[in-house]
C-alpha cells in the first residue's frame, strides 16, 4: 500500500452523483464516427471522446453536438442524486482536514445546481471550463494545483476510465469506484463507505 498521501481529488458525476446519464440514447442522437478510443464521462468504451470530437470538429458539426450534448447534462443535472455514502466521505476529508475537490469533465453551470440540489459541499471545482479534461494529465494536475497538494501525494477516486488514465499520468494514486474489475489502477473499491476506509488509510 502507498501511504503518505494527503490530498483527494474527486470526480463528481457517478462517483459523489449516481450515474444519471442516457448514453445509448444520447450517442445515437449524436451517430458520432466510432474511434478507437477509451471511455469516460463523455465518451463510452470503443466511442470518441465527445469533448475531444467536439474541440476538433468544424463549428456546424460541433454546434449540433453540442446543443444534444447540453439537453442531455441538463437532463442529468435535472435528475441529480447524491452516491450512497458521498455525504459521508466529505464528512470524512473534512474532520480528517485533508484537502480535497472535485475534478469533472462536466461544466460548471451544470456542476453547481447538482451540488444544490443534492446538498454535496465541495469548496474546490475544477471543471472543463478550464479548457483542458480528463483523461489530459493537465486536468487533474490543476485540480492538485487548486488544493495545494503536490501530484505525487493526491489520490484521484472516479468511475470512469478517463479517471483512471489522468491520475496515473499525472503520478497520482488512482482509485477505481466500481462493482467488478475492469480498469488499471492502484485499488478498486466497490461503494464509497469502501472508498472511505480506504482513504483513511492511505492518510494515515
Ligand atoms: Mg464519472
Amino acid at each position: 500500500m502507498r501511504n503518505g498521501a494527503e490530498g483527494v481529488l474527486l470526480d463528481f458525476d457517478g462517483t459523489l452523483t449516481k450515474p444519471a446519464f442516457d448514453w445509448p440514447a444520447m450517442q445515437r442522437e449524436m451517430a458520432l464516427p466510432a474511434a478507437p478510443q477509451a471511455a469516460g464521462r463523455l465518451g463510452a468504451p470503443g466511442e470518441v471522446s465527445i469533448l475531444d470530437y467536439l474541440a476538433a470538429a468544424p463549428v456546424p458539426e460541433a454546434a449540433r453536438v453540442a446543443a444534444i450534448l447540453e439537453r442531455h447534462e441538463v437532463e442529468a443535472a435535472r435528475r441529480a442524486e447524491a452516491m450512497e455514502g458521498a455525504h459521508d466521505l466529505i464528512a470524512f476529508l473534512e474532520r480528517r482536514g485533508a484537502p480535497f475537490g472535485v475534478v469533472t469533465n462536466n461544466a460548471r453551470r451544470h456542476v453547481l445546481p447538482m451540488l444544490e440540489r443534492t446538498g454535496l459541499s465541495i469548496g474546490t471545482l475544477v471543471t472543463r471550463d478550464i479548457g483542458v479534461w480528463k483523461p489530459d494529465p493537465r486536468h487533474v494536475l490543476a485540480g492538485a494545483e487548486a488544493i495545494g497538494v503536490r501530484p505525487g501525494r493526491c489520490v484521484l477516486l472516479g468511475d470512469g476510465r478517463f479517471d483512471m488514465m489522468a491520475a496515473r499520468a499525472a503520478g497520482m494514486t488512482a482509485v477505481h469506484l466500481s462493482p467488478g474489475p475492469g480498469l488499471p489502477c492502484d485499488y478498486r473499491v466497490s461503494t464509497l463507505a469502501e472508498a472511505t476506509e480506504l482513504l483513511g488509510r492511505l492518510l494515515g
